[in-house]
């Protein structure tokens, strides 16, 4: 997603919000950006250079949050626009944390596994001054999981000379992570989504998910586990169809095994097919900018749940919104990540670890509360819910950034 639709999506919310002219400027401004030249001895004994970024966006209420991703397609602007779709979320959850993002530009596909450390080392090491656990806490995102942040979190420690498990989050649980931190996108997506279908009185839902990694493939296998019928998956190959529903532990095994969903029995089908399928809810989990002008009108689901950041464009917007098709956006739908984030973090803090049903107990009753002040605003001002959910946001923002002057 482009900073320039960032802008637009606060904008829109800003003409509902009551807020002092001089401070807007400050909404619309990353507090500090870096970027990074990270050299990697390769396995061939040569150097290559990567570039890399951390965008701190804003920290009115409190120490930045965000993950890293690596991937070939990152660029400064698109972590700009990630950092600040974090300090929403991390707001509309109502977490006491600000938001920011790091990115590095790169395929992890086509490093070995020793080049991936390497890079996953010296990333942190470029930016360790920067962050840390009153600061700014780094976790997983696209193409990096908890092997990577342990290696940063060990290097992190290295370089301070002291523990310090609560500056990175997404972590193992051996070295400080938190129970069900792993599938916590995916499971506070479905408590929001389950009071999206009551509210929609949507009876025995169908489902298609695009993108097939941490986040949709959990979110298909809690879905599944709860008797619900997914038709269609993908990821980044293609996807594959079944109006019967996907055998998802099955196809869950055979992605494991290296293979992508596409190469499944079932009717294969790409992943523009899979977003314009005939179901009732739709759950883009992969990258940014997949729902636009071009598909928009052609899309069929009755309710759209973003779990991935940034997957519909503001223009796309407008078009679900004049269609009535219902949207529960990223900064909702997939908060959950951040919330256990959140809780690991506490944890991390206190020494003292909860359990797994604490932990659920605790997620699934912030997203009920966020879901429904949400559509309660939604309701009341006769916005879409992503106008809302920036509303409910950008108040609690502007709040802590008030209380500062
Ligand atoms: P991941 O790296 O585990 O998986 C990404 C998946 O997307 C893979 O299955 C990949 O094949 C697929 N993919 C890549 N390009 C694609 C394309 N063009 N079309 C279809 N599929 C494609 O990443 P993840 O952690 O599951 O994150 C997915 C999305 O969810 C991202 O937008 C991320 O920012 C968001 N998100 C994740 C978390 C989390 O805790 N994992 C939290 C909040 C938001």
């Amino acid at each position: 997603m482009s900073f320039e639709n960032v802008k637009k999506q606060i904008e829109k919310a800003l003409k509902f919000i009551q807020i002092r002219e001089d401070i807007k400027q400050v909404l619309f401004s990353p507090e500090r950006i870096l970027e990074v030249s990270i050299p990697v001895k390769m396995d061939n004994g040569k150097i290559k250079v990567f570039k890399g970024f951390r965008v701190q966006y804003n920290s009115a209420r409190g120490p930045m949050k965000g993950g890293i991703r690596f991937h070939p397609s990152v660029n400064l602007d698109e972590v700009k626009s990630l950092s600040a779709l974090m300090t929403w979320k991390c707001a509309v959850i109502n977490i006491p944390f600000g938001g920011a993002k790091g990115g590095v530009i790169v395929n992890p596909k086509e490093l070995s596994e020793r080049e991936i450390e390497n890079l996953s080392r010296n990333y942190i090491r470029k930016i360790a001054d920067f962050i840390g656990v009153d600061k700014d806490i780094p976790a997983p995102d696209v193409y990096t999981n908890q092997k990577i942040m342990a290696w940063m979190l060990d290097e992190y420690e290295n370089i301070i000379r002291k523990k310090e498990p609560g500056v990175i989050t997404g972590k193992p649980i051996s070295i400080g992570g938190s129970k069900i931190r792993n599938i916590s996108t995916s499971l506070g997506a479905f408590y929001v989504i389950k009071d999206a279908i009551k509210h929609l009185g949507l009876k025995n839902p169908t489902f298609a998910i695009q993108g097939f990694g941490n986040a949709g493939m959990n979110f298909a296998r809690i879905l599944y586990e709860n008797g619900y019928i997914i038709v269609g998956v993908s990821d980044s190959k293609g996807g594959i169809y079944n109006e019967e529903g996907l055998n998802i532990p099955e196809l869950i095994k055979f992605k494991k095994s290296g293979k992508s969903v596409s190469e499944y029995n079932g009717k294969r089908i790409s992943n523009e097919e899979l977003l314009e399928l005939d179901v009732d809810v739709l759950a883009p989990a992969a990258l940014g900018d997949q729902i636009t002008i071009e598909n928009a009108n052609k899309i069929k689901a009755k309710y759209i749940a973003e779990i991935a950041n940034g997957p519909t464009t503001p223009e796309a917007d407008e078009i679900l919104h004049k269609r009535g098709i219902f949207l529960t956006p990223d900064i909702l739908t997939n908060s959950g990540g951040v919330l256990v984030s959140y809780f690991e973090w506490v944890q991390n803090r206190m020494g003292y670890y909860w359990d797994e049903d604490e932990i659920k107990e605790r997620l699934k009753e912030k997203m009920k509360n966020a879901f429904e002040q949400i559509l309660l605003i939604s309701n009341e001002k006769k916005l879409d819910m992503r106008t809302a959910a920036y509303v409910l946001a950008l108040k609690r923002v502007v709040e802590a950034i008030e209380a500062r002057l």
